[in-house]
């Protein structure tokens, strides 16, 4: 899956959003955020992010943003 990361903390672009072939983006508190058993893994987001927030969670150190990307797309 990829995750949204703090570089996104109070962006105000929606690129990702637009781009996503699944809908699996979601509001957080002053993130976006990426369902993680919604995404399909294709990559296509990651270059449309403005600041660089989106990371493939193959990426060290990612549980915890797995987690966060978790907890608040399935907030609402
Ligand atoms: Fe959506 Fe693909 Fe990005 Fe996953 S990697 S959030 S499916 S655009």
């Amino acid at each position: 899956t990829y995750v949204v990361t703090e570089n996104c903390i109070a962006c105000k672009y929606t690129d990702c959003v637009e781009v996503c072939p699944v809908d699996c983006f979601y509001e957080g508190e002053n993130t976006l955020v990426i369902h993680p058993d919604e995404c399909i893994d294709c990559g296509v987001c990651e270059p449309e992010c403005p600041a660089d927030a989106i990371r493939p969670d193959t990426e060290a150190d990612m549980d915890k943003w797995v987690e966060f990307n978790r907890k608040y797309s399935e907030m609402w």
